[in-house]
């Protein structure tokens, strides 16, 4: 009998051994099953994250949204598709400008009648007379698919001369919708472009400074044509 618990002794021993290794182990598979949970949570965050949550869009609005195109690619939209012969001449933020102001590289009114192009694909949303301070303006509404999949997006066109589309015309990337205006005088003829992440925002000041809902168009284009599945045709 006493031989026998002896003899078990050893093997508790063992066995209080491997239950330590045991519990090691696990703790070393939790730690890793943590990590592991951590970083793909941190990748997710990465990836599907990259816009704070917008409003609620109403049901009118939501009805709609089914009706706006997959915009797949973006493009400038002055000298189509990379902005050739224009430049930036006030880039976004600067001032608290909410957009970039395209202008011709030959300067004046050079760019006067210039063709203005849609920057995606899209449904005109506005067109038309938006005050003194803008003349005529257009609004194209796009939805974005993959990871920002039902995202809307807006481009905004100012100070058009002449607009070629009305609200509810359905546009195409690269499809001409007005020419480069001056405001009606009001200042040398050039495209106020703007890319806002909120829609329905309609016909906003130029300068606010309040660049939450609203994107660098050039930054925006760039970003957008690195993204693989949105590269796509
Ligand atoms: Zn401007």
């Amino acid at each position: 009998m006493s031989q026998g618990i002896a003899s078990q002794a050893p093997g508790i021993g063992t066995a209080g051994g491997s239950a330590k290794f045991g519990r090691i182990l696990a703790w070393v598979f939790w730690a890793w099953i943590l990590a592991t949970l951590g970083l793909g949570g941190i990748a997710a965050m990465l990836v599907f994250t990259p816009l704070p949550p917008l409003p609620d869009v109403s049901e009118e609005h939501y009805e709609l949204l089914q009706k706006i195109p997959y915009a797949t690619r973006f493009d400038f939209p002055v000298g189509w598709p990379d902005a050739k012969g224009y430049y930036d001449a006030r880039s976004f933020g600067k001032k608290g400008h909410m957009g970039s102001d395209w202008n011709g590289v030959n300067g004046g009114n050079t760019d006067l009648g210039g063709p203005v192009y849609a920057a995606a694909d899209g449904l005109v949303i506005f067109s038309g007379y938006a005050g003194p301070g803008w003349g005529d303006c257009v609004i194209v509404a796009h939805r974005l698919p993959g990871q920002f999949r039902d995202r809307q997006v807006e481009s905004f066109y100012g100070h058009v001369q002449d607009c070629f589309v009305e609200a509810g015309d359905k546009v195409k990337r690269g499809q001409k919708i007005g020419t480069i205006g001056t405001a009606y005088g009001r200042y040398f003829a050039h495209l106020h472009f703007e890319i806002r992440r909120r829609p329905w925002m309609g016909i906003c000041r130029g300068y606010n400074g309040k660049t939450e809902w609203w994107y660098d168009p050039t930054r925006f284009i760039l970003d957008m044509r690195k993204q693989g599945p949105l590269a796509k045709q």
